[in-house]
């Protein structure tokens, strides 16, 4: 079995993996002394694509058109560039063993791969329903979606179940996304969820009603406040059918579950200092463990602007993250400045767009008009905390009016009436 030696490793070849790759060539890192190890068998790519142009009936988009860089207006890095810095691309490679103290990973196949800096960028991996042994979960045509592998998977199902019926189980991002997604590809559309309505963890529910009345006019159908209990399957194993806990049940050719991922930590278990969920680092996303470093979803950091610890699940900060870990990494002592994040998450489905800024803590303000019958939407929320707006959304903002609300995010500016705010709306945030 081959053993390989580089100074610094990545592992994990996803969003983080591929802004960190950038950071160190802009930092001047020397041929063969990077490795970027990945299970997917493609170069660092910009993840969120999966769940939205990747599944358009009409001209897709396709790799290489969606490496990284270019989700963030950045230089697009194809396999080719990476060989042309002289940075290792070990793809189609498991991680199984990860020794810290020794500073060795073993991949699946055996090969051994030492480094003297790690940084972990192993991202997430999706809850599935057979993790809760729903009867029937484990049929044909149930599809998750985190990698290309599944985009592709489910890309061909919907290519071969033309104009059939889909089941959407879960209300949140990706739920949300693929359900408008294969609405597009001519499907019968239902989404199901338990919770009073979608993506309770960030919408209220006056932005929440705006999405769903949007949905119902597209021709999706809500259920709400159920869950599913078992699917029925065909002679071929395929899925015919969601039951549901409150007795109904659903016809489907194609079930999509978006029901929440989970950090992928386990290779580090008991080497590594966690906390909340995630492997706990510094302002430098550096971990317990010396020349061990943790970015992207699997890291929980200091949020200095709450003076709190979190864990974000976000392409944004994936890209941060890594930057700034890379920095740290070839500062050698220097002083670089903490990471001093603003939470930032957005969502693209048919023609909408909104993004969010800051923290979902406090009183709320609904402004502009979140009528879902609208030609062209706008309309937001603030979120108040100790007589400060901490948090902005916006649906169909332009450039300027998204800069504005992440402003406003950022300077917390304190406000007397929410009255007055209300009534303000979006020029509050012009304002500032
Ligand atoms: C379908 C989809 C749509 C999304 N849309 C949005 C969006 O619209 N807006 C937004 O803000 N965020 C979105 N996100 C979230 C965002 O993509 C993630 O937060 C981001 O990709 C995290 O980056 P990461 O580098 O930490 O992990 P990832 O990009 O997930 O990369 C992790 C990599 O590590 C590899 N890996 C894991 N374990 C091993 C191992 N043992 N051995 C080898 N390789 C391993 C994986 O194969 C993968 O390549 C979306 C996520 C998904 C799945």
């Amino acid at each position: 079995m081959a053993e390989k030696h580089f100074k610094y490793v990545i592992l994990g070849g996803g969003v983080s993996a591929g802004y960190a790759a950038r950071e160190f060539a802009k930092q001047g890192v020397k041929p063969h002394e990077l490795a970027i190890i990945s299970k997917e068998a493609v170069a660092p790519y910009e993840r969120p694509a999966l769940s939205k142009a990747y599944l358009f009936p009409e001209n897709p988009a396709r790799l290489p058109g969606f490496h990284v860089c270019v989700g963030s207006g950045g230089e697009r890095l194809p396999p080719e560039w990476y060989s042309g810095k002289g940075i290792e691309l070990i793809l189609s490679t498991e991680i199984v063993k990860a020794d810290l103290a020794s500073k060795t990973l073993t991949s699946a196949a055996g090969d051994t791969f030492k480094y003297h800096t790690l940084i972990i960028a192993t991202g997430s991996t999706v809850i599935r329903l057979t993790d809760f042994k729903v009867q029937g979960a484990d049929a044909k045509n149930i599809f998750y979606l985190r990698e290309i592998d599944d985009a592709d998977k489910l890309y061909e199902a919907i290519k071969a179940k033309k104009n059939g019926k889909a089941v959407v189980v879960g209300g949140g991002y990706i739920g949300l996304e693929l359900s408008a997604v294969l609405k597009i590809n001519n499907f019968d559309v239902s989404m199901v969820y338990p919770e009073p309505w979608c993506m309770p963890r960030l919408f209220t529910s006056g932005i929440a009603a705006f999405y769903e009345g949007y949905y119902s006019i597209k021709g999706i159908k809500i259920i709400k406040g159920t869950v599913a209990t078992g699917f029925i399957s065909n002679a071929d194993g395929e899925v015919t059918e969601v039951q549901l806990k409150d007795g109904r049940s659903l016809e489907a050719d194609i079930v999509v579950v978006g029901v929440g991922g989970r950090p992928l930590t386990t290779l580090f278990k008991g080497q590594v200092e966690e906390d909340k969920g995630g492997i706990k680092t510094d302002a430098f996303f550096k971990t317990s463990v010396p020349d061990v470093y943790a970015v992207g979803d699997v890291a929980t950091f200091p949020l200095k602007l709450y003076n709190d610890v979190r864990r974000v699940e976000h392409v944004d900060h994936a890209r941060k993250s890594a930057e700034q870990a890379v920095k740290a990494i070839l500062s050698e002592g220097k002083s670089n400045d903490e990471y001093d994040y603003l939470p930032f998450f957005y969502s693209r489905a048919f023609e909408l767009s909104w993004q969010f800024y800051g923290d979902n803590v406090g009183e709320t303000v609904l402004f502009g008009n979140n009528d879902p019958e609208a030609p062209k939407p706008k309309f937001g929320t603030y979120w108040i905390k100790d007589g400060k707006v901490v948090g902005a959304f916006l649906e169909g903002g332009s450039p300027d009016e998204n800069k504005a609300i992440a402003k406003v995010a950022r300077v917390q500016p304190p406000v007397s009436s929410l009255t007055e705010l209300e009534k303000d709306g979006l020029s509050f945030a012009s304002k500032i």
